[in-house]
C-alpha cells in the first residue's frame, strides 16, 4: 500500500530533512488531511484514461493521490527548493512529471501536447496558492485549454464569489467571468486545521465544470467583459449611472435610457442584479450602438 505523504508527521519530517522554511509569499500551506484529499480527488472523476494538471504540488500531498487515480499527472511547481523533495516523495509514481516553473508563464498548450496526448480528458486539480488564485483560474479559462474540470482549493470568499447567483453582494464580475466559461459547484468548506502551517483564512473546494460552449451568445467577448466591468465600477450606483459614465457623453447620454429599455433592463437596477443573459443582451446592444 502507498505510504501517504500528507500526514503531519511525514510533512514535518520532510521539511526538517531538507531544511526548508516555508514561504508565506508563495502561499505554502501544505495539506495534511487524507479526508480532504479524497474529497478533492473524487470531485475530479479521474480514471486511468484521464490526465491531471496540478499547480503547486508542494511536497506532493495531492500529487500522490492524483498519481493513484489518473493515467498521467503533470505538476508545475515554482519553488526550486521543493523539486528534490518531490523527486523523493513521488519516486514510486512513474506516471508523474514534475515541471519547475511559474504556472503563469509556462507554455501550457505545449505542455498539454507533450504530456497529455494519450489522455481522453484533462482536468486541473490543485490546492492553489491564494495570492494568485484569480489570475491562475482566469488564465486557464481565457486560454480556452481543453479542460474537463477545474477542481481547486481556494479562499472561501473567492469560491463563494465564483459560484454566486445574481442579487447578492458576492455576485460580481468574477462570478460572471467564471460562469461564462464554467458551471461552478461548491464541493466543501475546509477548516484551517488541515494545513501546515495554518492559513489566516477559511478555504473551500470548488469544482468548475468547463463548458464546451458559452451559455449565451456574445459577439465580442472582450467588449462583453468590458461592459460587465463598467457595470460594477461603482457597486452602489445604478446600471444607468455606471454605463453612462463609461460609454456615453453629455451629448449622447439621452440614448442610454431607450437602449436599456430595448434590452428589457430597468435603468434603476444595479449591476449585481443582472443575469448573464442580460449582460449578453446589453453588450450586444451597446456594441451595435457604437457601430
Ligand atoms: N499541493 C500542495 C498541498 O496541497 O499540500 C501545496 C499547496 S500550497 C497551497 C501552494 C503551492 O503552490 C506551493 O508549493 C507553492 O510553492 C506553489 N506555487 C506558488 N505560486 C506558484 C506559481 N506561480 N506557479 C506554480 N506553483 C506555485
Amino acid at each position: 500500500a502507498d505510504e501517504w505523504i500528507a500526514t503531519p508527521k511525514r510533512t514535518q519530517e520532510l521539511i526538517r530533512k531538507y531544511g526548508i522554511v516555508l514561504k508565506k509569499s508563495l502561499g505554502q500551506n501544505f495539506l495534511v488531511d487524507q479526508n480532504i484529499l479524497h474529497k478533492i480527488v473524487s470531485a475530479a472523476h479521474l480514471d486511468v484514461q484521464k490526465g491531471a494538471l496540478e499547480i503547486g504540488p508542494g511536497i506532493g500531498a495531492l500529487t500522490q493521490h492524483l498519481a493513484v487515480q489518473a493515467g498521467k499527472v503533470v505538476a508545475v511547481e515554482i519553488d526550486q527548493r521543493l523539486i528534490p523533495i518531490l523527486g523523493e516523495t513521488l519516486a514510486p509514481y512513474p506516471n508523474v512529471s514534475v515541471v519547475h516553473g511559474d504556472v503563469l508563464e509556462v507554455d501550457l498548450p505545449g505542455l498539454f501536447a507533450e504530456h497529455f496526448g494519450g489522455m481522453e480528458r484533462v482536468s486541473v486539480v490543485a490546492n492553489l496558492p491564494y495570492y494568485v488564485t484569480t489570475p491562475i483560474i482566469m488564465g486557464l479559462l481565457e486560454r480556452k485549454l481543453p479542460l474537463e474540470y477545474i477542481v481547486v482549493m481556494i479562499q472561501k470568499e473567492v469560491a463563494e464569489r465564483m459560484a454566486a447567483k445574481p442579487g447578492g453582494k458576492e455576485y460580481g464580475s468574477l462570478s460572471i467571468a467564471v460562469q461564462y466559461y464554467c458551471e461552478p459547484e461548491l464541493v466543501t468548506i475546509v477548516p484551517r486545521t488541515v494545513f501546515i502551517p495554518q492559513p489566516n483564512v477559511d478555504s473551500a473546494v470548488i469544482r468548475l465544470k468547463v463548458r464546451t460552449q458559452p451559455p449565451v451568445e456574445v459577439a465580442d467577448e472582450a467588449f462583453f467583459f468590458e461592459v460587465v466591468q463598467a457595470s460594477f465600477a461603482q457597486r452602489r450606483k445604478t446600471i444607468y449611472n455606471n454605463l453612462s459614465s463609461r460609454f456615453f457623453t453629455k451629448e449622447t447620454k439621452a440614448e442610454l435610457g431607450p437602449l436599456l429599455e430595448q434590452c428589457g433592463i430597468e435603468p434603476s437596477r444595479r449591476g449585481e442584479t443582472l443575469s448573464l443573459e442580460e449582460y449578453a443582451r446589453l453588450s450586444g446592444a451597446l456594441l451595435e450602438y457604437q457601430g
